[in-house]
């Protein structure tokens, strides 16, 4: 380990390979994939060449968040239902704007690294045969989803964290990224590494430095969980947006984020068999009184509403084309309609949902067809949603044990939480990044389009890590940087200059209130119900608050410290990205698509009875725009520009169809052409 001295600060300083940021799923798929291709390629000591850096290894979506049974979505393994990549990428494009070769390499790819993951003990079940069984998830034509329980991504990341410990891989823990560091510039930029805050070192305003310098950076932060308040993400899963905005990085369809009904005590989605055995949902007042039932009114039969509330198990993120005429995802609408109104939501599992007025007592025998077959098939024919969940899956009622709450003698408070990012960085089929050298995986790459199938990002994560290790190994190599040491040290200075000028007791920021207002910001006019003069406003308050932030700095007060500053900082700037995106793709006509509705005076119905407060009428939507469908839009940081951003429009790349006889392929792959595509 090298040291530098920048004013008062001495800076640790090492060198590797690849350094990627991010021990999730994603990342640490990266990291044991470069060391395995590395070691193919009989380089010495490839451990010693690659470094996982994180905020927090037990932090983030893949160790902390699940469902009733988490979902990995790979190409079928049924033994009697065929499948191929192309169906499998057919599906992945089909609500539009996503890339025809990243879904196809996700399709390609997609058993080979579910087997990897089975290689490495996470516990998928199989049959007597040995086939993986499939499960339909969301937007699933077929029976591709599998899961190894609440857990399957947890499970991912610390069967891949021990392979990658016992390849001895540098892992550094509690470091929180604060600048990305890069030389050169236009097409001859690279980025060079990171500066990480010790988190373990840093307190109130002093700060400890490291830097981990690199040839090649993998980014594999996750979603920005911590932009939005009503969120299942978990908690401290910041994201590296804003840093990787300023370092250059463009992003697509960042207007993507996915809702769902979640629960917000434990945060956790409540999709599949916690809505498939069909519990009782009930709003009280913000202090737990007043109990009333307010799905009823909206629904002519209980057959109809019970059904509905079936079928969120599967069709679980809210989706605007599912709302009209009675659908599902108007459940979505009505528990946020209640949430609106200052008043609190619980499925509860003790109970059958209860009859309005003129409804019938309910009988699971009166539900509709496709929720009755699959009831029966299953054996779920309990006469109490608990019995029926513990029957179907007991492992969805203990993980809610675990933490403290229980599904036999408690209702469970639910909300419309964010979810997840389909949208994210750009990347080419490779999953390098519009900088060379530089390659974005897991949910922070954008590669999903507007709809995705539940499970996906999963597949798209460890698809992602293994594309650009291969990458990495064939065309980078695998020596590690030699980077001049004076044009890293004038950045270290410039860092260390920022980090000391942002904190100022003039201040009147405080980086928790900050955090807060943004989180607000960003649900309200960011959320699963967006409306274009509201978008705006936030826009204009987003980029407000981004320029105070520029010129006076923070104030730590007693609680807050130089990460909390750090956080607050780019958080901002991500949240003024994400809403230019937005109002950009509104002032293109986009229309309701995805996971978000947009809210017009002339569009469609929602439901008679949901009423605008402030018009007294029927609250509407647009319809999607689906012209758009073939259009993503593309965002990078310009400081030029008066809100920082400017956007493009790119087509999404088509399915490759080139298909070469064995003899040519297998040339191409001995002379490494296969990777000049
Ligand atoms: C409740 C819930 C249920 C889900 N269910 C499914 C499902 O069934 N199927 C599916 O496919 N997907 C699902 N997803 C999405 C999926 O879990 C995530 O997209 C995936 O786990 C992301 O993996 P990742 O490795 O990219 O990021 P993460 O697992 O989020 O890891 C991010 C890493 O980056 C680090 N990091 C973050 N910010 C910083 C920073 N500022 N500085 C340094 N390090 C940082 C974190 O500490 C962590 O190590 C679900 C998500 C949620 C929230």
């Amino acid at each position: 380990m090298e040291t530098r001295k920048v004013g008062s600060h001495t800076i640790n300083i090492q060198r590797f390979n690849s350094v990627i940021v991010g021990a999730g799923a994603a990342g640490m798929n990266c990291a044991v994939h470069l060391y395995e291709f590395m070691r193919d390629k009989k380089v010495k000591n490839p451990g010693s060449r690659i470094a996982v850096v994180t905020r927090g290894i037990g932090l983030g979506a893949s160790r902390m968040s699940g469902s009733d049974k988490q979902t990995y979505y790979k190409i079928g393994t049924s033994p009697n239902v065929p499948d191929s990549a192309v169906e499998f990428s057919k599906s992945l494009t089909a609500a539009g704007c996503c890339h025809g070769d990243l879904a196809l390499a996700e399709g390609i790819n997609s058993l080979r690294e579910f087997y990897h993951l089975v290689q490495l003990g996470v516990p998928f079940p199989h049959d007597p045969m040995g086939s993986y069984i499939g499960y339909k998830t969301d937007h699933d034509p077929y029976e591709r989803a599998t899961s190894a329980g609440p857990k399957t991504s947890r499970f991912m990341s610390e069967c891949l964290q021990a392979q990658a410990e016992k390849y001895g891989i540098n892992i550094f823990d509690d470091q929180e990224v604060v600048q990305l560091l890069s030389i050169g510039s236009g097409s001859s930029k690279r980025l060079t590494g990171v500066v990480t805050l010790d988190k373990n070192k840093s307190k109130g305003s002093d700060f400890t430095l490291n830097v981990y310098l690199c040839r090649n950076l993998v980014l594999a932060a996750g979603g920005p969980g911590e932009l939005y308040e009503t969120t299942v993400y978990p908690k401290g899963q910041v994201g590296i947006h804003g840093l990787a905005f300023e370092a250059g990085l463009a992003a697509e369809n960042l207007t993507e984020s996915q809702f769902g009904l979640a629960s917000i005590k434990f945060r956790w989605n409540v999709s599949g068999t916690y809505m498939q055995v069909v519990p009782w949902i009930f709003s009280t007042d913000a202090n737990g009184g007043d109990e009333q039932e307010f799905l009823t009114r909206f629904f002519p039969t209980m057959s109809k509403m019970a059904t509905n509330i079936f079928l969120k198990g599967y069709q679980w993120p809210f989706d605007p084309q599912k709302i009209e005429n009675l659908q599902s995802s108007l459940i979505d609408v009505l528990v946020f309609n209640e949430t609106q109104k200052g008043r609190r939501v619980f499925m509860d599992f003790r109970q059958n949902p209860v009859p309005g007025l003129s409804m019938k007592e309910f009988d699971l025998n009166d539900l509709e067809q496709e929720a009755l077959t699959y009831l029966t098939n299953t054996g779920a024919m309990q006469s109490t949603p608990i019995e029926r969940l513990k029957h179907m899956n007991p492992l969805a009622i203990d993980i809610y044990k675990e933490n403290g709450i229980d599904l036999y003698t408690e209702p469970l408070e639910i909300a419309v939480c964010a979810q997840h990012n389909n949208g994210g960085f750009a990347v080419n089929r490779w999953w390098e990044s519009n900088i060379p050298g530089t390659f974005i995986i897991g949910e922070m790459a954008g590669t999903h389009g507007v709809k995705r199938q539940g499970g996906s990002a999963l597949n798209a994560g460890q698809t992602g890590g293994l594309r650009a290790a291969e990458y990495i190994v064939n065309v980078y190599g695998p020596d590690p940087c030699d980077y001049d040491d004076r044009l890293i040290e004038e950045q270290l200075k410039i860092c260390v200059e920022k980090l000391e000028k942002m904190v100022s007791s003039r201040s009147p920021l405080m980086p928790g209130k900050v955090m807060k207002d943004i989180r607000r910001r960003m649900t309200t006019s960011a959320g699963h119900i967006r409306q274009l003069d509201d978008a705006r406003s936030a826009l204009a308050d987003a980029l407000g608050l981004y320029r105070s932030i520029e010129s006076d700095g923070f104030q730590l007060g007693d609680k807050a410290d130089m990460v909390d500053a750090v956080l607050a900082r780019h958080l901002s700037l991500a949240s003024v990205g994400y809403l230019k995106a937005i109002v950009t793709l509104f002032s293109q006509d986009s229309g309701s698509r995805g996971s978000h509705l947009v809210l017009a005076d002339d569009g469609t119905e929602i439901h008679p009875d949901v009423i605008d407060k402030a018009t007294g009428k029927p609250l509407r939507f647009k319809p999607e725009n689906t012209k758009l469908r073939s259009s993503i839009l593309r965002i990078e940081y310009d400081s030029s520009k008066s809100d920082l951003f400017r956007t493009t429009n790119v087509e999404p790349r088509p399915l490759p169809t080139e298909r070469k006889a064995f003899e040519p392929a297998w040339r191409d792959y001995i002379e490494g052409k296969i990777y000049s595509g």
